[in-house]
C-alpha cells in the first residue's frame, strides 16, 4: 500500500529500455545528439506549434530556471501558499532570479482565482520604483492539493496575467495526469490556454530523473542556454534525459500511465466514500487524495505496512495519498478494506 507518493514507483520498463538502448555506442555530448533533436521535433509536434525545449533532471530545475527567464531580480511572482516553488524548493526561485518575490494570492484547493489573483495584481504598483514588479504567475497543473485546473480558468488567470504584463508558468510536475483527467489536447492545456512557459513532468510518471523546460514564446529562451549552464543543468550526456523523454512520449505511455494512476486514484476514491469514517478535503480529479482518517484506522493502515504522509490543509491534519503507474488494485482494495474495519 505505496501511497506515499508518485515518485517511490520505479522507472517504467520501457524507460529503462530506451536508456539501455541509448547506452549502445558513442554519441555527441551536450544536446548535439539525434534523441536529443527528435525530442524537440516530437514536442512540437505533440504540442502543435515551435517551441524551445530544454530537459533537466528535477522540477525544481525546471521551475526556477523557467521562472529566472520570466522575471527580473525585481519582479513579484504570484502563485499559492503551497505552491511547490513556494514551499518545497528551498529559495530557489528566489536564488534563481536573483531576487523575486514569490507572492502568495488567494486559491481554492491550490488552484489561483481571478479575484485573488486581481488583488494579488493590485497589491504592487507597476512603474512605481518602491514596489516588486508584477512579472510572473506560476500555476500548478495538478495542484499540490490534486486539483486540476479547468482549460477556461487557465485562460482567464493568464489574459489578466497578461494584460499587467506578467508572464505564465505553468508547474507541471503532474501534467500528464492533469491532460489525462481533463481530456483535452495539450495545446488546449498550455499555449492555447496563454501558458508562456511550462515545466513539462515526468519523473513522477515513470522517468528516472527527466523534466522539460518549454517555452512557447521562444523569445524567452535566448538567454536559456546560459542560464542552465550556469546552473550546472547542462547535462554532457543530454541523451540520457531526452531518451527517457521520447520514451515518454513514445505511443503515449505517458497519457496511458498517467490514466492508470488516475484511475487508481478514482478506485480509491470510490471506496472510500462508500465509508461513512472517511472525509475527503480537495476534490479528487487526478491522482491525489486528500483524506481525513480517523486516529485509529491510520494507525491500523500504518501497522499494516501502508505508507502515506499527512500534513495540515486549512487547519486540519489530512493525510495524502499518491497513486502511480505502478499502483496495484490490491493495493488499492487493501487500503478501503483497513479503512472498513
Ligand atoms: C514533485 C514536484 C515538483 C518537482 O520536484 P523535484 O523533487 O525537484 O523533482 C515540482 N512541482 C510539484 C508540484 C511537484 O509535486
Amino acid at each position: 500500500m505505496n501511497f506515499a507518493s508518485d515518485n517511490i514507483a520505479g522507472v517504467h520498463p520501457r524507460i529503462m529500455e530506451a536508456l539501455q538502448s541509448a547506452n549502445a555506442g558513442f554519441s555527441p555530448s551536450y544536446g548535439a545528439d539525434d534523441l536529443t533533436a527528435s525530442l524537440e521535433a516530437r514536442l512540437k509536434d505533440i504540442f502543435e506549434t515551435d517551441l524551445a525545449v530544454f530537459p533537466v533532471a528535477t522540477g525544481s530545475a525546471a521551475n526556477c530556471l523557467a521562472l529566472s527567464a520570466l522575471s527580473p531580480p525585481w519582479g513579484a511572482i504570484y502563485c499559492h501558499d503551497h505552491a511547490h516553488i513556494f514551499d518545497d524548493e528551498c529559495c530557489g526561485p528566489e536564488f534563481y532570479t536573483g531576487g523575486a518575490k514569490l507572492y502568495p494570492v488567494e486559491a481554492e484547493h491550490g488552484r489561483l482565482t481571478v479575484e485573488g489573483l486581481r488583488a494579488g495584481l493590485g497589491r504592487f504598483k507597476a512603474g512605481f520604483d518602491h514596489h516588486p514588479q508584477p512579472a510572473a504567475i506560476s500555476l500548478t497543473q495538478c495542484t499540490e492539493w490534486g486539483a486540476v485546473y479547468p482549460v477556461d480558468r487557465i485562460a482567464a488567470l493568464s489574459d489578466l496575467a497578461h494584460a499587467h504584463g506578467c508572464r505564465v508558468h505553468m508547474d507541471g510536475a503532474r501534467f500528464a495526469n492533469a491532460l489525462a483527467s481533463l481530456d483535452v489536447s495539450p495545446a488546449e492545456m498550455t499555449w492555447k490556454a496563454g501558458v508562456d512557459a511550462l515545466s513539462f513532468g515526468a519523473t513522477k510518471n515513470g522517468a528516472m530523473a527527466a523534466e522539460a523546460v518549454i517555452f512557447f514564446d521562444t523569445d524567452l529562451a535566448k538567454d536559456f542556454i546560459y542560464r542552465r549552464k550556469r546552473a550546472g543543468h547542462l547535462f554532457s550526456k543530454m541523451r540520457f534525459l531526452s531518451a527517457q523523454l521520447l520514451a515518454y512520449l513514445e505511443d503515449d505511455l505517458w497519457l496511458e500511465n498517467a490514466r492508470h494512476a488516475n484511475r487508481a486514484a478514482a478506485r480509491l476514491h470510490d471506496g472510500l466514500a462508500r465509508l461513512n469514517s472517511v472525509a475527503f478535503a480537495a476534490p479528487v480529479e487526478a491522482n491525489e487524495l486528500f483524506v481525513a482518517l480517523p486516529e485509529d484506522t491510520a494507525a491500523l493502515l500504518r501497522e499494516a505496512g501502508a505508507s502515506f504522509h499527512t500534513m495540515s490543509k486549512d487547519g486540519r491534519d489530512v493525510s495524502r495519498l499518491v497513486t502511480s503507474f505502478a499502483t496495484g488494485d490490491d493495493e488499492v482494495d487493501r487500503f478501503i478494506g483497513i479503512c472498513g474495519g
